[in-house]
């Protein structure tokens, strides 16, 4: 039997797990959760949470959406697994719906993985692999995930480990608020960087650059007007491949496009998606053009879960739910009457230094001087915390954990926003 205590879990995660997963909890009393529907989080003793972050993002169209478990049951109930060594219509019919959500043009071709590090990983290989260049360019302040080789291109040092491979450039990311050339900059100093960059840290020649459309762990930065087409220029000039790493930022979740990087019209040559793809099930994708694909054909690679079909089962179900839900449109209209709200908030407590994003991938940013923009950690655990007691579940973020960051499921409604706006003015008036 499951012992559901908060006292015995925490028993044997002291006991039993390693040192890193006992490190990323977020809360001071940790919450046990024990059921989810939509957008709604329940615990062990039956209170409700607004889940604003979405387990972490992968949460796109609602916690336990029945359409996505209906269609994940009926496959694994049929055969649970079957590797891309042995056909299977269902990664197959996913692979042709993830390529009908891209811009017309290419011919895209689907890898399937497990996860977004493993994703980011190939995305890299494969930009290797067809350029013949090891160079890659990377943002400061982006995160891409936890194997070794996307450690070497995340640019938040609290998350990279010795033993990364290395050939990896990290350039300054183009942050409107704090970046190096100051508060709403542009693009045009921060492209000048790559050219600098590509000039002087690498061999001249570049495998490609990784761009997260709107940064997620790094604190909801977005790309500012005219940077992923002007970075995909310079990086093509270099002889490099423009990948987009849409493992936040994809499915709708910025409100006015499918993908992040449709904002600002480029397409990339590789896109990684994960988290969203599958609401909760462990399934992630390459997507890159044909040709690009090709030359790795010349070796095996081969991912033992990759395209497994009860998870893709859940994917087909999720692309079904974003159309039939207006899923995009819900996070567009709900997003705004947020970033609304949070703007009312920002001009109430002077500890709100900025407030930000698209969609739903929102921020509130805490500094302790508004000039300096001193980030302030204490304040954004102790919103944080007091969230926690409005039974609102959000995410520190960013470097100096001074960021509230909100990725709720797509189906927030706008009396969610009502009840959100409300538990955030309440916590920051709390503050002594
Ligand atoms: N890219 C981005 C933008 C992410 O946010 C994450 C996960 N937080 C990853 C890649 C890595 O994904 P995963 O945790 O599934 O390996």
């Amino acid at each position: 039997a499951t012992d559901w205590s908060t006292d015995g879990t925490a028993r044997r995660r002291d006991t039993y797990y390693a040192a890193t997963l006992k490190k990323f909890v977020p809360f001071r009393d940790p919450i046990v959760f024990k059921k989810g529907s939509m957008q709604y989080l329940w615990d062990a003793e039956d209170n409700k949470y607004i889940d604003l972050l979405g387990m972490n993002v992968c949460i796109s169209v609602g916690h336990s959406h029945p359409t996505v478990v209906k269609a994940a049951q009926a496959q694994a109930a049929d055969l649970t697994h079957c590797t891309t060594m042995f056909y299977h219509p269902v990664p197959a019919h996913l692979a042709e719906e993830l390529a009908a959500t891209l811009p017309k043009g290419p011919e895209w071709v689907v890898h399937f993985c497990n996860s977004g590090s493993e994703a980011i990983d190939l995305a890299m290989t494969i930009a290797r692999t067809h350029t013949g260049n090891l160079d890659l360019l990377a943002l400061r302040t982006a995160y891409h995930g936890p194997t070794a080789a996307a450690q070497s291109v995340t640019g938040i040092s609290g998350w990279r480990h010795p033993g990364m491979p290395g050939n990896v450039a990290i350039i300054p990311e183009p942050n409107q608020y704090r970046g190096i050339f100051g508060e709403n900059a542009g693009a045009a100093p921060y492209l000048d960087e790559i050219e600098r960059t590509i000039a002087t840290a690498t061999t001249g020649r570049v495998a490609g650059m990784l761009v997260e459309s709107v940064q997620g762990y790094g604190g909801i930065v977005a790309m500012p007007e005219g940077y992923m087409s002007g970075a995909a220029e310079r990086v093509r000039a270099a002889g490099g491949l423009y990948i987009a790493d849409e493992v936040q930022s994809g499915f709708g979740r910025t409100g006015d496009h499918m993908w992040g990087f449709e904002a600002d019209g480029v397409i990339p040559d590789i896109i990684v998606m994960a988290k969203g793809i599958g609401n909760g099930f462990p399934l992630a994708a390459v997507v890159t053009k044909r040709e690009i694909a090709e030359p790795m054909a010349e070796k095996f690679l081969f991912h033992t879960y990759g395209a497994n079909p009860t998870c893709c089962a859940a994917g087909r179900a999720v692309l079904q739910v974003i159309r039939e839900d207006n899923v995009q449109e819900n996070a567009r209209i709900v997003g705004a009457e947020l970033l609304k709200r949070l703007e009312d908030l920002k001009s109430k407590h002077k500890a709100i230094g900025d407030v930000r994003g698209r969609g739903l991938m929102l921020a509130i940013e805490m500094v302790k001087d508004h000039k300096t923009k001193e980030p302030d950690r204490e304040t954004t655990a102790a919103v944080f915390e007091a969230c926690r007691e409005s039974r609102l579940i959000l995410s520190k973020s960013g470097p100096n954990q001074s960021v509230l960051r909100m990725v709720p499921p797509m189906c927030l409604s706008l009396d969610d926003v009502d009840e959100v706006a409300e538990g955030l003015d309440r916590a920051f008036s709390g503050l002594g």
